[in-house]
């Protein structure tokens, strides 16, 4: 089993689509392990996006994820990591296949809804970073015997 990042955006929260897109990962089977509401600052930011501090459209981008509380979700999962990052879709939601959250909900390249953690490892560092141990819950799915076969899960 993985556990990923995903945050919902404030284009997710102010259009009011919270539970439209956490119903998405719910019905695909992937188990919410943690769950909250926060309000991002400079700093988290500069950290979370450190591949991207030092691109033109980085203030604009900072701004955009500041201007109202974001949702921040641990999903747990096999792979769950790829499963997640497939059901988001391209950074450019006019780019982004239907089916995929962005490709359905997003017009824009900045304002894509939801991020979600790119690799395991990357997973693991941001996940650490929006949660602290205690709020990530490793509790029993009373129906993974039904998600998964034999095997699947390792
Ligand atoms: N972004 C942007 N302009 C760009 C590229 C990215 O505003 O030209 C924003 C967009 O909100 C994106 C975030 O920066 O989701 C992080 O970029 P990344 O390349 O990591 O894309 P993601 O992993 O979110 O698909
Ligand atoms: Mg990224």
């Amino acid at each position: 089993m993985e556990t990923t990042l995903v945050l919902l955006k404030p284009s997710c929260v102010q259009r009011q689509l919270i539970g439209e897109i956490v119903n998405r990962f719910e019905r695909r089977g992937l188990r919410i392990s943690g769950m909250k509401m926060m309000q991002l600052n400079e700093d988290i930011l500069r950290q979370h996006y450190a591949h991207l501090v030092d691109r033109p459209f980085f203030p604009g981008l900072a701004k955009s994820m500041m201007a109202s509380p974001i949702v921040a979700m641990a999903l747990t999962g096999v792979e769950a990591v790829q499963v997640v990052r497939d059901m988001t879709g391209f950074t450019n939601a006019r780019k982004a296949d239907a089916g995929t959250i962005r490709g359905d909900y997003a017009m824009s390249n900045q304002q894509n809804i939801v991020h979600a953690s790119d690799s395991i490892e990357n997973a693991a560092i941001e996940l650490a970073r929006f949660f602290r141990p205690e709020e990530i819950f490793d509790y029993h799915s009373a129906v993974e015997a039904f998600l998964y076969g034999a095997g699947e899960m390792g």
